[in-house]
């Protein structure tokens, strides 16, 4: 055993399990430096977009009020344009969230009477109240606007004639989710998302097309604005933010869609003019800068996983082989102890509350108790190490993040470790 394993040893991993996990990270040799080659390729872009736009000292520093003439926002929001092959971008701590990312850049295009189309299934369990699939106060449905969906095909593929027939003279806009979140489906690869935006506006050339871009940033060399999509939407405490954004969200793509966005943020008439900066300008830009590696961490470790587990027997989504779209990884734990186990080994591996124990509890929204480690600096953040689920057949864990790919190799072994602590694995 080198130093590395003594050190795991003396962190409480059992030596046949840091032995197993060496042997696996041997095995995916190849595909990291796959992954390498894409998180150079990102980092060069995101650096020529700080270069071309001039970044200096004086972009980092707050602004109050208003925020008239805030440069440092402006820049920025032109960055995250340029590297996303967009026109234009909101980059703003004032969009709390992803959802509510999302929820501005639907209601900002949808008008009454209009129609919003899902063609790939139900969207994330946060838009369902958005769009009124579950009835809340406020949704757009509340609004007038109707709601279509075409479900993805069993094998995975788009429904393109359920597609054709679902698009009608109201179809104003479609939303694409690009990673499969909480579901079983497939995530979608940029490229075949530039097919299916092609499909739609070839029926109906006027369909804005929005994609939730959510844990998909920089895990490929192309973002979907680049193939055809009109927005994109995502959150800062997950991939673009580096983990060192505080909050936030962002909406990029064309510059009419992008100004709409800013009308309804904003106001009607101010727009993307105001919103001061709070103070987050130099965490908003060194997460940017970082984000291409961060991620690269967070998709070997989703890898690792995947190897790991199925070495230890069990069924994960997707599998160690399949090309990555997005950072999460599922693991079929078949047992809620063996769940529980998973989620107090993520958290005995973090750097913030390692000491807690997590516990199943009842959360708001679902039937179940759902249980979730996380040990973040930014309290929900899922770029850091983090994993739930909920405590039902059959008991799959959700995992996702890791700032650097040393602490999510470290979060997964400790997972493990938990598990033959329980007697629920050998090694
Ligand atoms: C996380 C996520 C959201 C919502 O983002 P929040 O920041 O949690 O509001 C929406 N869609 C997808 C696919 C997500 O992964």
């Amino acid at each position: 055993m080198n130093s590395k394993d003594n050190m795991y040893v003396s962190l409480g991993v059992s030596p046949r399990l840091v032995a197993l996990a060496n042997d696996v990270e041997e095995s995916l040799k190849e595909r990291f430096a796959q992954i390498d080659e894409v998180a150079e390729y990102n980092q060069l872009k995101v650096l020529r977009a700080m270069q071309q736009n001039r970044v200096s000292e004086m972009h980092f520093h707050g602004s109050s009020g208003y925020g008239y003439n805030d440069d440092g926002r402006d820049a920025l929001e032109q960055i995250y344009a340029d590297v996303f092959g967009a026109e234009s971008a909101l980059v703003r701590p004032q969009i709390t969230c992803g959802t509510h990312a999302l929820y501005t850049a639907l209601a900002s295009q949808l008008r009454p009477g209009d129609e919003l189309l899902s063609p790939v299934g139900l969207p994330y369990d946060t838009l369902q109240e958005v769009i009124g699939i579950r009835e809340s106060n406020g949704s757009l449905a509340e609004y007038g606007i109707t709601y279509a969906q075409v479900d993805l095909l069993p094998d995975g593929e788009f429904d393109y004639e359920g597609i054709r027939a679902a698009i009608n003279e109201r179809t104003k806009m479609a939303t694409i989710q690009r990673s499969k979140g909480y579901a079983s489906r497939p995530t979608l690869s940029v490229k075949r998302i530039g097919e299916l935006v092609a499909f739609i506006k070839s029926i109906k050339p006027d369909v804005i097309c929005m994609i939730d871009n959510c844990y998909g940033e920089f895990t490929e060399t192309i973002e979907p604005t680049e193939v055809g999509a009109d927005m994109i939407v995502g959150s800062l405490i997950k991939n673009p933010g580096g983990g060192l954004a505080p909050c936030g969200g962002y909406i990029a793509g064309r510059k009419d869609c992008i100004e709409r966005a800013a009308y309804r943020l904003c106001s009607p008439g101010l727009g993307k003019e105001v919103g001061a900066n709070l103070g987050v300008n130099l965490s908003f830009y060194q997460g940017f800068f970082l984000a291409p590696t961060v991620t690269a961490g967070a998709l070997k470790s989703a890898i690792f996983a995947a190897a790991l587990y199925e070495r230890l027997g069990f069924t994960v989504y997707p599998d160690s082989k399949v090309s990555r779209h997005d950072i999460i990884q599922a693991v079929c734990l078949e047992k809620p102890e063996a769940l529980i186990a998973f989620c107090k080994g993520i958290q005995a591996a973090a750097p913030v509350d390692s000491y807690v124990t997590p516990e199943p509890w009842d959360m708001p929204g679902y039937n179940e108790p759902v249980i979730m480690a996380a040990g973040a600096f930014v309290q929900g953040s899922s770029i850091e190490l983090s994993a739930d689920g909920p405590l039902r057949p059959p008991y799959n864990v959700y995992f996702q993040g890791g700032l650097t790919w040393y602490h999510g190799r470290f979060g997964i072994v400790m997972s493990a470790q938990k598990l033959l602590e329980a007697g629920l694995i050998t090694v």
